[in-house]
């Protein structure tokens, strides 16, 4: 790929400015990346912009126009981002990843009644989404879960109990893996997915808070509930070919797997590091910390430049390499040096936690650095695709 714009590409750049320039208030620019709890970051406050996003068919730009999303394509996706995340604007969709994930499913695996039913108001951000995947039992060995759905009149009777839902006390849909053949040979082979609306009957969320200090997490457990024929996605005991491929979607589209947002975030910490004063100076000023600076910058283009390999695979219609395997689990560890990084830019201010002495970019930090720690578990711990990488791509013996 050239790194250097086709005219075609600084014209599209200069639109998505123009548009950022328009569309995007002024107190939604220049955020410091991961900063959530913002005022008027919440998902109500950030309506108008989700508003223009979706009339310009942004919020979702990769996904066909004929279902609302911007069918721009992989090059545009990136321009797009670039000037987004380069802006410092917060994620509009809130919870997308999961919207993001299933709509790919839906993409390919939906009937057109699910399509036009779903995959649409999804791209609209009228439908919110959460994952029934995780059970208390079965997390990296997933294929090993116990919920099961019992073939009924019209549909299925889904019981069991689902752990980590990320967010299910927002969302309106869920889609949950269950056992529909307790009899097959292989584990995996007697899986389905499912969607349905979580505020179905037989539905109970209970949250779990997390040392952020944030409600992201619950136990969803599943009591009888009915679930329409309509709602099964890929045909019946093929759940683990969808969710296997849901779940190569979401390693791609974590944040931490994102090397525009780790440049972010990177860029981020200097900008503290120069504001915050120190023994006569600024925290910028030692040089521990600009050689640890240096480093993570070097790890960030290594996986930039490995990005845009794929990316040129992709747009040249080929299928991306093995190199994908790396993007998660290098991601999500870049991501939490990175962060450590904030907090010792910070300096003591960086230890605060909800103090309110000090700002909200600071203020943050340390929550922030807490929540990360999730990152090399969410999708699969960086453990496992440490093997998956040294099965399927170094061909090491088990
Ligand atoms: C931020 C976040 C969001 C999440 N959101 C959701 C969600 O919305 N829906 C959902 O269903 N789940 C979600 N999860 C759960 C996540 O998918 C699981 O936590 C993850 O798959 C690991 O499973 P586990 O927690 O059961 O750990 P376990 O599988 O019990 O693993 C425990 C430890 O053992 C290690 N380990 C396990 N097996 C091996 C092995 N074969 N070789 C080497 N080491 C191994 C692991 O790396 C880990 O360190 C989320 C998790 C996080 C952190």
């Amino acid at each position: 790929m050239n790194i250097v714009d086709t005219p075609e590409q600084a014209r599209f750049r200069a639109e998505v400015r123009a548009w950022i320039a328009t569309h995007v208030p002024p107190h939604l620019k220049g955020l410091r990346q991961g900063i959530i709890r913002g005022p008027g970051l919440g998902w109500e406050a950030l309506r108008p912009l989700r508003e223009a996003l979706v009339a310009q068919g942004w919020l979702f730009p990769g996904f066909p126009a004929e279902y609302g999303g911007g069918g721009l394509d992989p090059i545009q996706q990136i321009v797009f981002q670039e000037e987004y995340i380069r802006a410092g604007i917060p994620p509009a969709a809130g919870a997308s990843g999961s919207a993001t994930n299933i709509s790919q499913i839906l993409l390919k695996w939906g009937t057109p009644e699910q399509k036009a039913r779903l995959l649409a108001p999804t791209l609209r951000a009228e439908l919110r989404w959460c994952q029934g995947y995780s059970e208390p039992g079965s997390g990296s060995d997933l294929a090993s879960l116990q919920t099961r759905a019992e073939r009924v009149e019209g549909g299925y009777r889904i019981s069991g109990q689902k752990i980590w839902t990320s967010l299910a006390q927002h969302a309106d849909w869920i889609f949950l893996l269950a056992r529909t053949d307790p009899q097959a040979r292989r584990k995996q082979d007697g899986i389905s997915f499912f969607v349905f609306d979580v505020r179905s009957p037989g539905v109970t969320i209970t949250p779990i808070y997390t040392i952020d200090g944030f409600h992201h997490f619950n136990q969803t457990f599943y009591d009888n509930v009915f679930v329409p024929e309509s709602g099964l996605v890929g045909g019946l005991n093929q759940g683990w070919t969808v969710a296997k491929a849901l779940l190569v979607h979401e390693r791609l589209n974590v944040t931490s797997a994102n090397p525009l947002i780790l440049r972010r975030a990177l860029d981020d910490a200097k900008t503290i590091a120069r504001g915050q004063a120190q023994a006569g100076g600024v925290v910028w000023d030692d040089p521990a910390l600009c050689r640890r600076t240096a480093a993570l910058e070097m790890d960030i283009d290594c996986m930039r430049y490995t990005r845009y390999r794929s990316l040129t695979r992709i747009a040249r219609g080929e299928v991306p390499g093995n190199e994908t395997m790396v993007f998660k689990f290098f991601g999500a560890e870049l991501f939490q040096r990175i962060l450590e990084l904030h907090q010792q830019a910070a300096g003591t201010a960086g230890l605060a936690w909800d103090t309110g002495l000090f700002g909200q970019d600071i203020r943050e930090v340390a929550v922030h650095n807490a929540n990360s720690r999730g990152r090399s578990i969410e999708g699969g711990t960086s453990e496992v695709q440490r093997n998956v990488i040294a099965k399927r791509v170094l061909g090491l013996p088990d």
